[in-house]
């Protein structure tokens, strides 16, 4: 295992790094909201960062999507294996993450950018990682009314890299976990800073740049992104970096 970076960003929030992919832990007393989960092989890393920060897996109550993506929920069979938590997202991405219908970039999709720069490790990276694997979460539901998790995340719905995707605001730390909508670095880019991803990507790229707008509205002034790292910039600012560089 190779094991992640974890930063904490603010009091009771940490942000994880593992080699291609982010997720987050929102700790409230003696209890803990996940927010993503890595790819399918990042499970021992996932473990490993909620018992770097003194917590263990037992104490998750909660795990929170942005998005169905395999390389977001990967980690979540072998976790709901160990620990039946509940998983929450939008509507459209907890039927997503139950796979009654899959918006995800195809392995042709994938293979037609092999010529890119970084495209070939990173696919064989995604390819040792699980990436191919049938990965699904039979469990997801929509979020409850109202959602009383630890950490009091708020959800903000940004539909376009998938039609349910969804941001978090952490009012309390003056941050958003932004998922896929805007990441800061990726290793198919060689763009710098605050960024979309390639539209090969996202299901609608366009719902996926006018999401950028919701992102900009919220009171943060740090970037949680689903790849990259963390930016302590105004998501205003990061938005229109993004904006920038289309
Ligand atoms: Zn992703």
């Amino acid at each position: 295992m190779t094991a992640p970076t974890v930063t904490q960003v603010a009091d009771g929030v940490h942000f994880v790094e593992s080699t291609h992919v982010n997720w987050t832990l929102l700790t409230e007393g003696d209890a803990l909201t996940l927010v993503d989960s890595g790819y399918p092989a990042d499970f021992p890393a996932l473990r490993h960062s909620v018992q770097s920060i003194g917590f263990r897996l037992e104490q998750i109550a909660a795990v929170l999507l942005t998005h169905a993506h395999v390389d977001h929920i990967g980690g979540l069979p072998r976790l709901l294996a160990e620990v039946p938590v509940p998983v929450h997202g939008t509507e459209p991405e907890a039927r997503h993450a139950r796979r009654e219908f899959l918006q995800q970039a195809t392995p042709v999709d994938v293979l037609t950018n092999l010529w890119r720069p970084g495209f070939l490790p990173w696919t064989l990276y995604l390819v040792r990682a699980g990436a191919l694997k049938d990965i699904k979460v039979p469990t997801a539901t929509p979020f409850p009314d109202p959602l009383d998790v630890p950490g009091a995340p708020v959800p903000v719905p940004t539909p376009g890299h998938t039609s349910g995707h969804c941001a978090y605001h952490l009012p309390a730390a003056g941050a958003i976990i932004t998922g896929d909508t805007l990441v800061t670095a990726h290793p198919t880019s060689s763009a710098d800073g605050p960024q979309l991803l390639r539209p090969f990507f996202s299901h609608d790229q366009a719902r996926t740049v006018a999401a950028l707008d919701t992102l900009a509205a919220v009171d943060a002034n740090v970037v949680l992104p689903g790849h990259g790292p963390v930016v302590r910039q105004d998501i205003a600012a990061a938005t229109a970096h993004a904006r920038s560089l289309l």
